[in-house]
């Protein structure tokens, strides 16, 4: 397949930049059918966006021959033909499917839209099997519009999760992204709180990123996963069928695998293919881990400032060059014997080491409201939902680096922010510290939350206790930040006997051995300071470990 023109082309007519589109020709090489791009631009309040789009798939035409990019006006004779109510929509392949863009794929958007392209153009969903199955079952239809923010890491992986079944099931499923500050009215009217946020068919909800096979589950049955698995009805994943699925699973051999793609695991994968070990790195969720939801990082050597996204692109690009990263797989098994099985929702892996990786999640305040408000008010990442409280008051609870960091990026937001915290001193950086106070950001020391206010079903305002004296009060906002720590996320270490700290976390030797030979752990689930740069020391030391037992193994000597 060759480009139209010259993609290191010189002329400054490209919008793209050039490395850009040396990447984008580097990953259309593998196209396979063609793509139809066909935009429904709009000449008001999204004109930008419109123009943006205009000029981002121009290029794309430009760069492959099986890529083609028309545009229509609101209201052409098309536009009707496709119902197109919103503007700009672009519709990918729209004679064949329905896979839309409500607004431009700008931001994290962007990666969702190319693999969007890739997949049409292959033809392949890349469902596992087990969802596949799953999804022959459906025999009614599903629109699914997913809800996003330009700024969020988690967004391109859901509506990825509805791109799937919409290309595995073209009569049946419909999915569309929605930006939601292009489209605020729709957003509005879908109570969206927080993002990614899903609504199916117009009744059911889904909030934040969905593994997979859970999405696929709830997309059939129109009910929660917990719904179902409370009335014993799961299809295809708790009953009898789950087994014959891993007769399909692929199966591979490596001497590490690495679970989870933060910091530490992106720099085990480094080391350990540097040692020379044939290694893998498995993510569920978000490459990148907690740091790509830090909106700024100032601590990180050779960058004075890098937002936290853009840090782990970096540092996963640079991990792809020596490792596969294989994202959306997450573990559900682990067994030692000879050699470790990893069995993960696509593959068995037969490895020699594994290393744990796994992170940590965000601690819960514990109080009511918090659950039944989250996503209407109650949120965990700001990088993710700021931008839906700008011109808004928010309150945020914590007071470490992450608190501090999302109070300063909501106030940059124009988020009118007030943090709580339960003490009189903040355990933040020093620097921190600082900006906030240079900020004027105001802060209620001594104080915790003790009931997030309810109205219709949303966050109304806050009950706070003042620890010393006992006195009670109300805080007027629209939205709770929560960002008071970290929780280790040790559930498969667990599952194979590995040791845990007195706070949760595993415990490790100086060589990042964990009690049971042959598996180590690294980053946020081992504890200590958590910062990206220690996550990184102890990715590479677990790789070189992993490396010197698999060539002497200790536990022999
Ligand atoms: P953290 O350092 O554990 O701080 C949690 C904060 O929440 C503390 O101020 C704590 O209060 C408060 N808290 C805990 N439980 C609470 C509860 N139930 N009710 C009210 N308040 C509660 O957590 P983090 O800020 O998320 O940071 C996690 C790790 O990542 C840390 O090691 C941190 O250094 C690192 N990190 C670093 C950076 C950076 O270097 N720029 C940025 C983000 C995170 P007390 O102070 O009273 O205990």
């Amino acid at each position: 397949m060759h480009p139209k023109s010259d993609p290191g082309s010189t002329r400054n007519d490209w919008f793209l930049p050039k490395d850009i589109r040396q990447q984008l020709e580097k990953h259309f090489q593998s196209l396979k059918h063609h793509v139809a791009l066909e935009l429904f631009p709009d000449t008001g309040r999204n004109r930008e966006h419109s123009e943006y789009t205009a000029k981002l798939c121009a290029d794309l035409d430009r760069l492959s021959d099986r890529i083609t990019f028309t545009t229509h006006e609101a209201d052409s004779a098309r536009a009707r033909e496709l119902d197109i109510t919103a503007f700009p929509t672009l519709c990918i392949n729209p004679d064949s499917m329905h896979i839309r863009f409500l607004g431009a794929p700008i931001g994290e958007e962007s990666r969702a839209f190319i693999t969007t392209i890739l997949l049409v153009s292959m033809g392949t969903a890349g469902l596992s099997p087990v969802s596949s199955d799953l999804l022959r079952e459906l025999n009614e239809e599903r629109f699914v519009q997913v809800f996003v923010n330009p700024s969020c890491p988690y967004c391109p992986g859901q509506f990825l999760n509805a791109v799937r079944c919409a290309i595995h099931s073209p009569k049946r499923v419909r999915a569309e992204c929605v930006d939601s500050t292009e489209n605020p009215e729709l957003a509005e009217r879908h109570n969206v709180g927080s993002v990614p946020h899903t609504v199916i068919n117009n009744t059911f909800t889904q909030l934040g990123l969905m593994p997979e096979e859970r999405f696929v589950v709830e997309l059939l049955a129109l009910r929660s996963a917990e719904d179902l698995l409370a009335d014993g009805s799961l299809p295809g994943v708790e009953n009898s069928k789950a087994p014959d699925h891993y007769g399909s699973l692929e199966k591979g051999e490596v001497d590490l695998v690495i679970v989870g793609a933060g910091p530490a695991g992106l720099t085990a994968g480094i080391y350990a293919a540097r040692a020379g070990l044939k290694a893998v790195v498995l993510e569920k969720g978000l490459i990148g881990g907690q740091v790509a939801l830090t909106p700024v990082v100032e601590n990180y050597p050779g960058f004075a400032t890098v937002p936290g996204k853009q840090l782990m692109d970096i540092m996963s690009e640079h991990a792809r060059e020596y490792v596969p990263i294989r994202e959306g797989e997450g573990v559900e098994h682990i067994e030692t014997g000879e050699r470790i099985e990893i069995t993960t929702n696509r593959a068995v892996h037969s490895a020699r080491a594994v290393l744990l990786a796994t992170g940590s999640t965000w601690r819960k305040l514990g109080v009511p409201g918090e659950d039944t408000c989250f996503g209407k008010g109650v949120n965990y990442c700001a990088s993710c939902d700021g931008y839906l409280y700008k011109g808004k008051r928010v309150a945020i609870a914590g007071g470490g680096n992450t608190a501090l960091t999302d109070a300063l990026h909501l106030r940059n937001l124009g988020v009118a922010v007030t943090i709580i915290h339960r003490r009189d001193a903040f355990r933040a950086q020093d620097h921190l510290i600082k900006s906030v106070e240079h900020a004027g950001i105001p802060i209620r020391w001594n104080t915790v939350v003790t009931r997030i206010r309810e109205t219709h079903g949303k966050l109304a305002g806050l009950d706070l206790r003042n620890v010393l004296d006992g006195r009670e009060s109300e805080l007027d906002v629209d939205g709770l930040f929560i960002a008071i720590g970290q929780t280790a996320n040790t559930d498969l270490a667990r599952e194979l006997g590995v040791e845990l700290d007195e706070n949760g976390f595993i415990r490790v030797d100086e060589a990042m051995r964990t009690n049971v030979p042959r598996v180590y752990a690294a980053g946020d689930v081992t504890g200590g300071v958590q910062q990206i740069v220690t996550a990184i020391g102890e990715g590479s030391v677990a790789a070189m470990s992993a490396f010197e037992d698999i060539s002497s193994p200790y536990w022999r000597k």
